[in-house]
């Protein structure tokens, strides 16, 4: 066509004015302990979703060229035809072990995981109440359900259990994320589970950022808060975050997974994920349970950049997870310190409107328990030297 590119221009042009245009940056390497050469630069990164610094890590890497020997590096079809090979399944038996759940179906990705289950579950007829500040996958999914679809007040059960009293469908859902990805809170889920129960709706819980992380073993948000498979009958988990690999899984009943393999869109009509990559989320899965001293290590970390961003008067969210956003408010603003970060060694990217809501860009500091006591204070330096005095508020 033409006349597309300048059918496309004026909207880039505006993006950019606003402060709201995205780059990609090139990593040109990336070493333990968060070391990264970015654009030319050496600097240590405090942006990844790695809270446990596995992706880096030489034994899952080893575990992965071997299985690349073993199985090829393509699953060559998709699970039911003929990709669902015995690490495939060996890593879905440890999954359910692991969300002390009966099955686990793995997934090629989150985003995919969250399509197919929401829209398996949910239909035309049905009701599927989200948190306002859910992931764009979870919008996405129950937009493409077909159900109708109501969002509550971020982190208010009782929001929530009022949209459910309000509906008259089939079947009601409550979606939420477990740990919020752009603010590091936990969702309240034991009310939630609670307003669930009392309208017969079913729990829906993506634990991205939660699963690895929060809970004995890295057992996830669910387990942390006493929850099992009656109060949250639907996990949902990533295996590109704390695992430090890539995919997802969900966790469930049998007769769950069984209906996913049968309805799930984005299950069936797919290519099983790399079989070196299952094997490689095998070998993490084991490191993750086994080495408790990343999840202790981790609390020890959010709990020394609380303290120094305090006395720095930085403005931080209620978080006490490794996502530690410092809240700026001004895309432009938020952009420019990122900028000035990576200037002095310190890689955070600027998180900006429609990712979170407007007026509320923000700097979104992710720690990882292999990073160093000395670079997390370094950070905090840096960040209280980048921010405005107006921008940083003395938390009274
Ligand atoms: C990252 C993320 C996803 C998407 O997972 P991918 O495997 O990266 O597609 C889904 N939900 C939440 C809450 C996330 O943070």
């Amino acid at each position: 066509m033409r006349g597309l590119d300048q059918a496309l221009k004026p909207a880039l042009a505006g993006l950019a004015a606003e402060g709201l245009y995205r780059t990609r940056r090139v990593v040109e390497s990336t070493g333990p302990g968060h070391r990264v050469r970015v654009d030319g630069r050496e600097c240590t990164a405090f942006c990844s979703n790695d809270y446990l610094g596995l992706a880096t890590d030489e034994r899952i890497a080893e575990a992965m060229r071997a299985a690349a020997s073993t199985w090829g590096a393509g699953a060559g079809a998709a699970h039911l035809v003929t990709g669902h090979s015995a690490v495939h399944h060996a890593l879905e038996e440890a999954l359910a072990d692991f969300a002390g759940r009966e099955r686990a179906l793995l997934f090629s990705t989150g985003y995919m995981a969250n399509l197919g289950v929401v829209s398996a579950l949910a239909g035309r007829d049905d009701f599927i109440a989200e948190d306002r500040l859910n992931h764009a996958s979870l919008i996405d999914a129950a937009r493409l359900s077909g159900a109708t679809v109501r969002r509550y007040r971020h982190a208010d059960a009782g929001a929530a259990e009022r949209r459910l009293a309000a509906a008259d469908a089939r079947r009601r859902l409550i979606v939420t994320d477990g740990v919020f990805s752009m603010d590091g809170n936990r969702a309240p889920l034991a009310e939630l589970a609670a307003a669930a129960s009392n309208h017969d709706a079913i729990l829906v819980v993506d634990d991205a950022h939660g699963f690895g992380v929060l809970g004995e073993r890295g057992a996830g948000t669910a387990a942390a808060a006493g929850l099992g498979p009656a109060d949250v009958p639907v996990l949902i988990g990533t295996l590109g975050k704390a695992f430090g690999t890539f995919g997802a899984f969900v966790a469930g009943s049998e007769a769950l997974v069984e209906t996913l393999i049968h309805m799930a869109r984005t299950y069936v009509y797919t290519t099983a994920p790399p079989p070196p990559v299952a094997a490689a989320t095998l070998a993490s899965l084991a490191i993750v349970q086994e080495e408790t001293w990343r999840q202790e290590r981790l609390v020890e970390l959010i709990a020394r950049f609380r303290r120094g961003a305090a006395a720095a008067g930085l403005r931080l969210g209620a978080a006490d997870t490794p996502i530690q956003p410092v809240l700026i408010g001004d895309s432009a603003e938020a952009l420019d310190a990122s900028e000035r970060l990576l200037e002095r060694g310190y890689w955070v990217s600027a998180i900006r409107p429609p990712t979170v809501p407007p007026g509320s860009a923000r700097l979104r500091v992710t720690l990882s328990a292999t990073h160093e006591d000395a670079q997390v204070d370094g950070l905090v330096t840096a960040l209280a030297d980048v921010l405005d005095v107006d921008t940083r508020v003395a938390l009274a």
